[in-house]
């Protein structure tokens, strides 16, 4: 088993769906994405959060194998974000993105984080993504997240993350905007071309596609009656990637497809509720059940 280094956002979310809205609730991409791995190997978090991040959202943290020694707390607010969803939830608007403390932040890695493996960049300011992968001493395996916030606004940083990267976990939407391809077996070719040899396209309700060396492989999402809120299910997706793949801590076939359903499988809990609530109550037996779910769901018999 190998840990995980992750570099991410740790937000205060406010978020409006059609079945309910909740405000400055603990969120970001490395919150989601941490939480998530932590089911599988322990994982060092690099974030900074602000002075009014306290005691009581620390809490979502503990009692998981999630190191904080590279948390940093400054001065200042923390990081914020408000999106706000249509009706089927395909579909997201972003109402304000506050960088706060992250403007200013120049992670330094704890000495005890530079040898990690594994390593998830996840969605911030790709400059913050190559600061950290810059100091990690032999990275194995490294793969990132991005969205359009940083497709439009910081596209030269962008392309040398992606020149450096093992695999890229974007959304369709995204893939369409960073290869300019509307066909996404197309855009997920120039995305390649870019860097990235493994390509791992969500699709939201209609779960993921990833191509590589092996050609394509398709995972579907759980059909759920209860569907809340899709915030932060792409991260939970990518920790739970993640997570397995460092788990294993070898990179087959097999471990990348079982990788796959592991990201599906938590991904379809954290939609469930609010925020990261459905993730925080998770138990591994849940977990493992799930799993088997996903097992039936996708089973048959060839002739
Ligand atoms: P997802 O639903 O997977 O796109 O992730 C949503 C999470 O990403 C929320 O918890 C936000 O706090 C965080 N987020 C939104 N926009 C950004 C951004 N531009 N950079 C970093 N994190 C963001």
């Amino acid at each position: 088993m190998q840990p995980i280094l992750t570099v991410g956002s740790v937000a205060f979310d406010s978020i409006k769906t059609p079945f309910g809205e909740v405000s400055r609730v603990v969120g970001g991409a490395a919150t989601y994405f941490s939480i998530a791995a932590s089911f599988f190997t322990d994982v060092r978090m690099v974030a900074v959060v602000g002075d009014d991040f306290v005691e009581e959202q620390m809490r979502v943290f503990s009692g998981r194998r999630i190191d904080l020694t590279g948390l940093q707390r400054v001065p200042g607010e923390t990081f914020r974000w408000k999106g706000e969803y249509s009706f089927n939830l395909n579909s997201r608007e972003t109402i304000y993105t506050h960088l706060n403390v992250f403007d200013q932040f120049r992670p330094v890695l704890p000495e005890s984080y530079r040898p990690t493996p594994f390593v998830f960049l996840a969605n911030i300011h790709p400059a913050l993504q190559l600061q950290v992968l810059d100091q990690v001493s032999a990275p194995q395996f490294v793969a990132a997240d991005t969205m359009n916030y940083w497709i439009e606004g910081t596209p030269a940083e962008l392309r040398q993350v992606l020149e450096r990267v093992d695999a890229l976990v974007i959304n369709d939407e995204e893939a369409r905007e960073l290869s300019g391809e509307a066909n996404l077996v197309k855009a997920a070719r120039a995305i390649q071309r870019m860097g990235p040899k493994l390509l791992i396209i969500k699709r939201g309700e209609y779960g993921v596609l990833m191509t590589g060396d092996q050609g394509f492989f398709a995972a579907p999402a759980m059909p759920l009656e209860e569907v809340s809120d899709p915030t932060g299910a792409g991260d939970t997706f990518a920790g739970g990637f993640m997570g397995y793949l460092a788990a294993a801590g070898e990179i087959t076939e097999a471990v990348v497809t079982r990788g796959v359903i592991a990201g599906s499988a938590l991904a379809s809990f954290a939609v469930e509720d609010f925020g990261l609530d459905r993730l925080l109550r998770l138990t591994p037996a849940e977990l493992r059940d799930r799993f088997d779910a996903f097992k039936r769901l996708t089973h048959f018999e060839a002739l």
